[in-house]
C-alpha cells in the first residue's frame, strides 16, 4: 500500500515537473516524501524544519492548485518533520529568513539553497562558456586571490546559475567546513528590507558576515526598490573581499552596462575576473541535449537532437532542453515515435518558422550543387561511390523534410520503394554509428537547406 502511495507521489511529482516551468518550486518539493493520503489530506514529510516552513510559506498554495489543475484533486496538505532531532536546529522566522545556529552543523544550513543537480558533471563545457567554466573549476579547487571575485554575465537561460551552483557543490565536497551560501539578488533585497522593517539588522549582518563562499545570483535584481540594498551589499562585498572569501556573482550585463547599479559596486565587480557565457553552437547544443537525455533517460536519436539544436527558435539553453523534454513527453503520451515530422507538428511554436517549404527538387538542387554532381547522374543507375553517397543523402533528406512517400521518391529516382527504403536505412545507420562523414555532411546540408528555406 505504502509502495503504491510512493509510486503515485513520484508520478505526481514528475507530472508536475513536466508541466510547471518552475524549477524553484520543484526543487523544494521533490525531496518531500509522502506518508499518508487519508480523508483528503496528504501528509508529507520534510527533512528539517527549515524546509518545512519554507515549503509551507512559499509553495503549499502552488502545490494544492497544481494538484487541482492536473488531477482535479482537492485536498489539504500537511507537512510534518521526519526526525525529531532536526527540530532544534535552524529555527526559521518569517518567510525568506534563514537563521542559523552557530555550531559546526550550520554549514548544512548555509548550503540549503544549493541545487544538488547543478554540478560540473552535468555541465557541458564548450566554446560559449570555456573561460567561465575554467575559472569556476579552479575556484572550486581552492581559494586564490586572483580568482576573486568572479563575475559571470550573459543572457538568460545560458547556464550561469548552473555553473555557480556547481562551484558551490564542489566546494562543499572539497571543503566540508566552508559555509557556502547562495542567494539571488531578489531574495537578498527582500530579506534585507524585511530585516530592516523588523529591526533585525544585527542577525542579518551576523549571518552574512559568517559566509565563506558567497554565490550571488542575478545581482541586477538588487537595483531599485525602497531602502539602501545596494549600500548594504557594498559593505558585505567589501567585508568578504577583504577577509579573502570567495565571491561569485552572476548578472545579465557587464558591470559598466548594468543600469542603475551603484557606481562603487560596478567598479568592484569590474576589478574581478569577468567571464561571459554566450549562445552555444549547434554542436554544443547537441552535446548539452545528449547530456540531458542521458541524465534523465530520455533517449532520442542524433537526428532529432540535431534537428532540435538547429531549429530551436530561442537562444536559451533552458528553452532548448524544455523543447526536447516537451517533445519526448508528448511522444510518450501519444505513444508514437519521435520523428522530425512529430516535432514539426507538435512543438512547431518553439521552432524557427520556415518561410518556404522545401520541395524534393529544392533538395536535389542543393545536393547537386554541394557535391557538384549533375542531376542526371543522381537519377542514373550508377553505383559508383561518389554518386551513391549523394543520392542516398538526397533520398534521406527528401524523405525527412518533405511529405513525399517512399513510392513518390522512387518515381523521382527511377527506383522501387524498397531500394529507397534501403537508402534511408543506410543513412540512418550511419547516424546511429556516429559516422563522422555522414553526420558532418548532413550538418552542412541542413545549414544550406535552412538558408534556402529562409530566403
Ligand atoms: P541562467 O542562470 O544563465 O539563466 P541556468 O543556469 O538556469 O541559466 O540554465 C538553464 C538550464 O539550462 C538549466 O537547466 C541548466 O542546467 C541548463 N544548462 C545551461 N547551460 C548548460 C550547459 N552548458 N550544460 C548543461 N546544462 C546547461
Ligand atoms: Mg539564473
Amino acid at each position: 500500500m505504502k509502495k503504491n502511495l510512493d509510486a503515485s507521489w513520484d508520478t505526481i511529482l514528475s507530472d508536475i515537473k513536466e508541466k510547471l516551468n518552475d524549477a524553484e518550486f520543484y526543487k523544494w518539493i521533490k525531496d518531500l516524501k509522502i506518508l499518508t493520503f487519508e480523508s483528503n489530506i496528504i501528509t508529507l514529510k520534510a527533512d528539517n524544519k527549515f524546509i518545512k516552513s519554507w515549503v509551507e510559506d512559499k509553495y503549499l498554495t502552488k502545490l494544492k492548485s497544481a494538484l487541482k489543475e492536473f488531477y482535479h484533486l482537492e485536498c489539504d496538505i500537511k507537512i510534518v518533520l521526519s526526525d525529531i532531532t532536526h527540530q532544534k536546529k535552524a529555527p526559521v522566522q518569517g518567510n525568506s529568513q534563514i537563521e542559523i545556529t552557530k555550531d559546526d552543523t550550520d554549514v548544512d544550513y548555509y548550503s540549503v539553497q544549493l541545487n544538488k543537480d547543478y554540478t560540473f558533471n552535468t555541465f557541458v563545457a564548450g566554446k560559449s562558456n570555456q573561460f567561465a567554466f575554467s575559472v569556476c573549476k579552479s575556484a572550486a579547487e581552492g581559494f586564490d586571490k586572483l580568482n576573486n571575485p568572479i563575475y559571470i554575465y550573459g543572457d538568460v537561460g545560458l547556464g550561469k546559475t548552473h555553473l555557480m551552483h556547481a562551484v558551490g557543490n564542489q566546494i562543499r565536497l572539497n571543503f566540508p567546513k566552508k559555509r557556502v551560501f547562495c542567494i539571488t539578488g531578489q531574495l537578498y533585497k527582500d530579506e534585507f528590507l524585511t530585516s530592516l522593517k523588523k529591526m533585525q539588522m544585527d542577525s542579518f549582518k551576523e549571518k552574512y558576515s559568517a559566509i565563506d563562499v558567497l554565490l550571488f545570483d542575478d545581482v541586477e535584481k538588487i537595483v531599485g526598490g525602497a531602502g539602501s540594498t545596494m549600500e548594504e551589499f557594498f559593505f558585505l562585498f567589501s567585508k568578504l573581499y577583504s577577509d579573502e572569501k570567495q565571491i561569485i556573482i552572476t548578472s545579465n550585463a557587464l558591470p559598466e552596462e548594468s543600469i542603475g547599479m551603484d557606481k562603487r559596486l560596478k567598479s568592484r565587480f569590474a576589478g574581478g575576473l569577468i567571464a561571459h557565457i554566450g549562445v552555444p553552437s549547434v554542436d554544443e547544443k547537441v552535446t548539452i541535449l545528449k547530456s540531458f537525455t542521458t541524465q534523465y533517460g530520455r533517449t532520442m536519436s542524433d537526428e532529432i537532437l540535431y534537428y532540435l539544436a538547429e531549429n530551436i527558435k530561442s537562444d536559451s539553453t533552458r528553452d532548448l532542453i524544455g523543447a526536447a523534454n516537451s517533445a519526448f513527453v508528448q511522444s510518450k503520451f501519444h505513444n508514437v515515435e519521435l520523428t522530425i515530422e512529430f516535432l514539426q507538428n507538435n512543438i512547431s511554436s518553439l521552432l524557427i518558422k520556415r518561410d518556404k517549404t522545401l520541395t524534393p527538387q529544392d533538395i536535389i538542387d542543393i545536393i547537386s550543387e554541394y557535391f557538384r554532381i549533375k542531376l542526371v547522374d543522381l537519377k542514373s543507375p550508377s553505383r559508383s561511390k561518389n554518386i551513391v553517397i549523394p543520392r542516398n543523402l538526397a533520398i534521406y533528406l527528401i524523405y525527412k523534410n518533405t511529405p513525399s512517400s517512399l513510392k513518390g521518391i522512387g518515381e523521382i529516382f527511377n527506383r522501387d520503394h524498397s531500394t529507397i527504403k534501403n537508402s534511408i536505412s543506410k543513412i540512418e545507420q550511419d547516424i546511429e554509428n556516429n559516422d563522422l562523414y555522414t553526420v558532418n555532411t548532413l550538418n552542412e546540408l541542413s545549414k544550406k537547406m535552412k538558408i534556402f528555406s529562409a530566403k
